[in-house]
């Protein structure tokens, strides 16, 4: 059981004002596997001073000082790898493939946050004027359980890039995996007071942070309504936001597709992470005169995914994060039999053998249509909907009729052919016959998933301020 007692404040690990005490559980057995102490508002106070004193002098560091922090942070974080590894597969429940990918990218993201810094240049010549790209001040940075480890470095090494200093509310759930980035990032031997990092309660924290007059900036990533919420706290201050929020993603199966391919494919993308991913590919478009083959494949294929313990090498679907998470699940699964949608399979209930553990059968739904609640609203559970089109005009309308637009999916056996279709789709990732990721393209939603772009150039300038310098001649 491990006991989590301090918070990081001005290069110190400090005993937190607040006293609660949370517990964090491992999702495949429901046991209590620690607690921690959670940070209370004169906490968040304390923090935003620290990193408002840092600013100072951090935000007047050159390129190639921050760039030896970042190569200090990647190796830090790279040492502890195998403890990463095995928070994420106890504290979240990740089957072990994923989890060792997982604790993999967090130093990665940090590397791709120094490829971008060391091309960057903060000073463009407009005529006979400059254009200064200055550090927007204190980060306020926000981060989600479902990879909170990753979240934190990225926004971190990206804030730290454009040379702010941070103040980072991490969920609270995932305690155990801030601690061992925590002490990563200490290790890296970064200036007192550029990190600060509170874990508390979302609305007791991220709420000081959200509205506190000396940060500059907020960057959340999580949930659509509580992303709302922040937008509104940081109004009174004009606080400069980046959001990254929930999503629909829309799977589109081109008429043409090879279904072989597809499938996999469609149940990749859907149940990725659990199924609490936010660019899953929830809603499955397949061509009317085809539903029958494609009902026939993925209904086989996703009767034979193992949905259970995230050590067994062969399990796809691990728990969900939490008991509050397996009931948001079990609820949408019985919204969607009550509203006419036909269970393919899975369905309600714990997978055959399990009598515990936050653990759902993975779930697909057909004859659904586009205004039932499961093909509006997130999910975050492995519960997929397939909806029929009759051609692609039809195709295109269903996409982006969500209010939504984080990332799509097409498959097709003409990439040109998927290609036109993903220039029509509203969403700010498209990804066509394949899951391959790009970490240098910069990432966020359309509509309601969100509002600016992290990672690559637009991803460190949504930390800087523009400032026209003209001299007189
Ligand atoms: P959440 O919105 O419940 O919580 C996210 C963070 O916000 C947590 O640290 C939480 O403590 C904090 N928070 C809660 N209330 C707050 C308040 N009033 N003020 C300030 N902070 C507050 O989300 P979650 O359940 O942790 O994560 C799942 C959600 O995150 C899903 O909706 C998912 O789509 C989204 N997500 C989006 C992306 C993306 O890049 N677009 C990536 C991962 C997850």
């Amino acid at each position: 059981m491990q006991q989590i007692d301090k918070i990081y404040i001005d290069g110190e690990f400090a005993t937190p004002h607040g006293e609660e005490m949370f517990d964090l559980f491992n999702p495949a057995t429901e046991q209590v596997i620690g607690r921690v102490r959670l940070a209370d508002e004169d906490d968040a106070n304390r923090a935003v001073a620290a990193a408002r004193r840092a600013f100072a002098s951090f935000s007047r560091t050159s390129k190639s000082e921050r760039l030896d922090l970042l190569q200090s942070m990647i190796r830090a974080l790279e040492a502890r790898e195998d403890d990463l590894y095995e928070a994420i597969v106890d504290e979240y429940g990740s089957p072990v493939s994923r989890a060792r990918l997982m604790a993999k990218y967090a130093p990665v993201a940090i590397g791709e946050a120094a490829k971008v810094l060391r091309q960057y240049d903060f000073t463009q010549r407009i005529n006979a004027s400059e254009l200064v790209m200055q550090p927007v001040g204190v980060a306020g940075i926000i981060t989600p359980w479902n990879a909170n480890a990753l979240f934190i470095c990225n926004k971190f090494a990206t804030a730290l890039a454009a040379g702010c200093t941070a103040v980072i509310k991490p969920s609270e759930m995932s305690a155990i995996q801030t601690q061992i980035v925590t002490e990563a990032l200490h290790e890296a031997g970064l200036p007192a007071g550029v990190l600060n990092i509170v874990t508390g309660r979302g609305e007791v924290v991220g709420a000081t942070i959200s509205a506190h007059p000396d940060i500059a900036k907020i960057s959340f990533t999580g949930s659509t309504a509580v992303g709302k919420t922040i937008w509104r706290a940081g109004a009174d201050t004009l606080k400069r936001i980046t959001l990254e929020l929930g999503g629909k993603s829309p799977f589109i199966v081109l008429d043409d597709a090879n279904f072989a391919e597809a499938v996999p494919f469609a149940l990749q993308a859907g149940f990725v992470n659990n199924g609490q991913a936010c660019g899953a590919g929830t809603r499955i478009l397949v061509p009317q005169s085809r539903v029958k083959e494609f009902e026939a494949l993925i209904g086989t294929a996703a009767g034979n995914i193992r949905s259970g313990d995230p050590r067994d090498p062969a399990t796809v679907i691990g728990p969900l994060v939490s008991e509050k998470q397996w009931n948001r699940v079990q609820r949408y699964i019985r919204v969607g039999i009550d509203e006419g949608a036909r269970l393919l399979t899975g369905g309600e209930g714990r997978p055959d053998g399990h009598q515990s553990g936050w653990f759902v059968r993975p779930t697909v739904f057909t004859d659904v249509r586009n205004d039932m609640t499961i093909a509006r609203e997130e999910i975050f559970g492995p519960v997929l909907s397939i909806i029929t089109y009759r051609d692609l005009e039809e195709a295109i309308a269903i996409a982006n009729d969500t209010t939504y637009g984080l990332q799509a999916y097409v498959v097709s056996a003409d990439p040109a052919r998927a290609r036109e279709v993903a220039a029509r789709i509203d969403a700010g990732r498209v990804l066509i016959n394949g899951l391959a990721q790009d970490l240098a393209v910069p990432f966020g939603g359309f509509k309601q998933s969100g509002i600016g772009r992290e990672l690559g150039t637009l991803g460190i300038e949504a930390y800087l301020e523009p400032k026209g310098v003209m001299t007189a001649v």
